[in-house]
């Protein structure tokens, strides 16, 4: 497909793979070892196909509302919900979502684990943690993660695999780093306490302007947006 047809998308999507390729080579990872969640906030439908016809099958959304009004267009997509969820749309993501990866209540787990049972069906979730410290995130303190992974177990519907975090917004690097290795951390604690009796194997972090930090501290999983789709009005 030709770039003007598809508005560019296809050619940024390579450009997307070949910045995660030349990450892992710099720090000596198997591409094979991060996943590329593409995130389709604020897209159409129309927008969205190139991506899921180039054989990415998931995509993030951080609104349940935009998972409702584009699921119908989308059949062959499993949605991937990556922001914060109000609990009055648990029930649309009990029938819709595929993996949560924004949990950071225990009241949410349990909305969700009562109606996940009724529904018959389970549902991944990954546990957010605020690693930047901005009030404006969501996400568990990090002081808070083992015992919040701990109580997770009472909820047989919900399988945890693994940690997210949004590192802080800023140029600095060292600074993002240190966000990313926060989260790399926790996760060796919880793997050494074993916790909820899993390995917590994903490591979702990294976006469109800080893929290669994340990768070169253990991401698993990078979501992104504005470098595949272009910049969000
Ligand atoms: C929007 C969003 C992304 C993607 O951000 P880009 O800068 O567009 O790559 C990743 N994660 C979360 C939680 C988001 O809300």
């Amino acid at each position: 497909m030709s770039g003007a047809r598809d508005g560019g998308v296809l050619e940024r999507l390579a450009a997307v793979q070949e910045r995660i390729e030349r990450a892992c080579t710099v720090v000596g990872r198997d591409p094979s070892e991060v996943a590329l969640l593409p995130v389709s906030k604020t897209r159409s439908a129309a927008e969205i196909e190139p991506v899921v016809a180039a054989g990415y099958r998931s995509m993030g959304e951080n609104r349940v509302q935009e998972v409702v009004a584009k699921a119908p267009d989308l059949p062959q997509v499993s949605w991937t919900l990556i922001g914060p969820l109000q609990s009055n749309k648990m029930t649309k993501v009990v029938q819709l979502v595929d993996q949560f990866q924004g949990l950071d209540s225990l009241d949410i787990a349990e909305g969700l684990h009562s109606r996940l049972e009724t529904a018959g069906r389970e549902l991944d979730v990954m546990v957010q943690v605020n690693t930047s410290g901005e009030l404006t995130k969501s996400g568990l303190a990090p002081d808070e993660v083992v015992d919040f992974c701990q109580r997770l177990g009472e909820f047989t519907t919900l399988k945890p695999v693994g940690l997210m975090t949004i590192a802080t917004n800023t140029p600095d690097q060292d600074e993002v780093a240190r966000c990313f290795s926060q989260l790399a951390q926790l996760r060796e604690e919880l793997r050494q306490g074993r916790v909820a009796n899993t390995e917590w194997p994903e490591l979702s972090m990294g976006m469109s302007a800080d893929l290669e930090t994340a990768i070169a501290h253990g991401s698993t999983m990078v979501r992104i947006g504005r470098a595949i789709f272009g910049e969000r009005d």
